[in-house]
């Protein structure tokens, strides 16, 4: 899945380089993975994923809660109150050639410069009336506009604080919260706090452009490590980043091991996770487990990368990059519930986050891009139901980080010893059992207790947890697993 196979693509690649909007739809269509057409991309540093555990044959890991789809919506350029197409757009063009042709005669100065919080209530009450969850980014310094712990300059104090008490209150719930470093538009020098200069050649650097190549792992680090500590003065949490565009293309290895180091110094997550890769062909879309050290310690260390299964195809970053509504729903979902991105995704199990940018479901408030996301979701339930189940994503790393990090041996008797670096709801396991008779239990943690686990029926798509199903051939049991040692042995 990484890019000499074409599989990956970068988010944001539309303002991450001067690619218009045309040839990423070309790129987006064919078989390149931007090699040639991205300097940015010619880097090919994928992420050490580290080590593995030991995991005996006959024990497979399933989707959770009995092989439900984890589905998200992973929203970027959001923040508070300031509309980032509005104010990050002239800093594009100014730093990009490509940008100054394409928006020439787009009246940006007539776009809103805020996307008001009314707007943020209105989406995220809808989404938690259809149970959608997701990541929501608030870039903590917006287009150089204003810091979101000290001022927001063209709104009051009172504004920016409830703008912040909006977020953390009634989004954080059902979505993480991401910086998404710290201006998404200038890199910012770290002793002054101002912009970095004009390069020799008049260009800027740019977050989503190149400044990352000649940076060591421990500057990268700092440099997101920064952009956490923004969101940490305002009680924001975080337990991930979201990369503008390019930033950290040049070394994909050392971003990765940044981010992982940052997030752990700011946060100190069990699961750190980030968000940069857009996978809109195939469907390897299961999030990466990487940087995987000290898995037999009792501080085992990793950083999931949560993948997007589409790119924006809403509104765009700036709000304008829509096409028709009906085409853009049949893009993600037609209504027969069997064409589009997300059916073919789902239906080979892998999971399904969806990409937008925050003004492009706002659309300088025609909410076009909104409109295509509700009559997506509403498809999805409709032909999926309860085969699919919204997530976190940083639920889905934990899921992941699971699945991937624990440790099983099959005993002579056939029980299995399972060792996990970190708990995870929900988890799911198709299992041998020793006979056609037999019934499993769980034997959790130290002190050995003995959980007996319920006979469900066939007929549910959902398995809660601390029950079983027999299929053919095989045990389908789905557990609450317990960070640590715990047991499953048969009756
Ligand atoms: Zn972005």
């Amino acid at each position: 899945m990484i890019c000499p196979l074409g599989l990956i693509r970068y988010h944001s690649q539309m303002h991450g380089s001067a690619l218009t909007r045309r040839r990423f739809l070309q790129t987006s269509l064919g078989t390149s993975c931007g090699v040639g057409l991205l300097g940015q991309l010619v880097a090919n540093t994928p992420p050490d994923l580290g080590e593995r555990p030991r995991q005996d044959l006959g024990v497979t890991v399933l989707n959770p809660w009995g092989g439900r789809v984890p589905v998200s919506f992973i929203i970027d350029d959001s923040t508070c109150l300031v509309n980032m197409a509005h104010y990050g757009l002239p800093q594009f063009m100014e730093a990009w050639s490509g940008h100054r042709r394409r928006y020439a005669k787009v009246e940006w100065k007539q776009w809103p410069r805020e996307i008001p919080d009314t707007f943020v209530h209105r989406f995220g009450s809808w989404c938690r009336e259809h149970g959608v969850k997701g990541k929501y980014s608030v870039v903590p310094y917006p287009a150089c506009v204003g810091w979101i712990d000290r001022a927001m300059p063209g709104w009051s104090r009172d504004e920016l604080r409830a703008s912040l008490k909006l977020v953390r209150e009634f989004m954080v719930p059902d979505w993480d919260i991401h910086p998404e470093m710290i201006s998404h538009t200038r890199v910012i020098d770290l002793q002054t706090g101002r912009p970095m200069a004009q390069r020799p050649d008049g260009s800027y650097w740019m977050e989503n452009g190149g400044w990352t190549g000649e940076r060591s792992v421990d500057e990268i680090a700092h440099y997101i490590a920064y952009a956490l500590r923004l969101l940490q003065n305002v009680d924001l949490p975080c337990e991930g980043f979201t990369t503008p565009g390019g930033f950290g293309n040049p070394r994909q290895d050392r971003l990765a091991l940044a981010g992982m180091q940052a997030v752990q110094d700011v946060f100190a997550p069990e699961v750190p996770h980030y968000f940069k890769y857009v996978v809109d062909q195939g469907t390897e879309t299961q999030p990466r487990v990487e940087c995987v050290r000290g898995l037999t310690t009792d501080r085992p260390e990793c950083i999931v990368n949560v993948v997007s299964c589409t790119g924006d195809w809403f509104g765009g970053w700036t709000g304008i990059d829509h096409g028709e509504e009906a085409a853009g729903m049949d893009r993600l979902i037609t209504a027969d519930g069997l064409g589009g991105r997300l059916p073919e995704v789902i239906r080979a199990g892998a999971p399904a986050a969806m990409l937008c940018h925050w003004p492009g479901m706002y659309c300088n408030g025609t909410e076009v891009g909104y409109r295509i996301f509700q009559g997506a979701v509403k498809r999805l339930h409709e032909h999926f139901g309860e085969r699919v189940i919204w997530m976190k994503v940083s639920e889905m790393a934990r899921y992941w980080a699971a699945r991937e990090l624990t440790s099983w041996r099959v005993t002579e008797t056939g029980s299995i010893h399972l060792q996990a670096p970190f708990a995870a709801p929900g988890f799911t396991l198709r299992l041998q059992p020793p006979s056609e008779e037999s019934t499993p239990r769980l034997i959790g943690g130290q002190d050995r207790k003995t959980m007996t686990l319920t006979a469900s029926t066939n007929d549910e798509i959902t398995l809660p947890a601390g029950t079983w199903r027999r299929k053919k051939d095989a045990i389908e049991l789905c557990i609450d697993l317990p960070k640590g040692i715990s047991e499953i042995a048969w009756n």
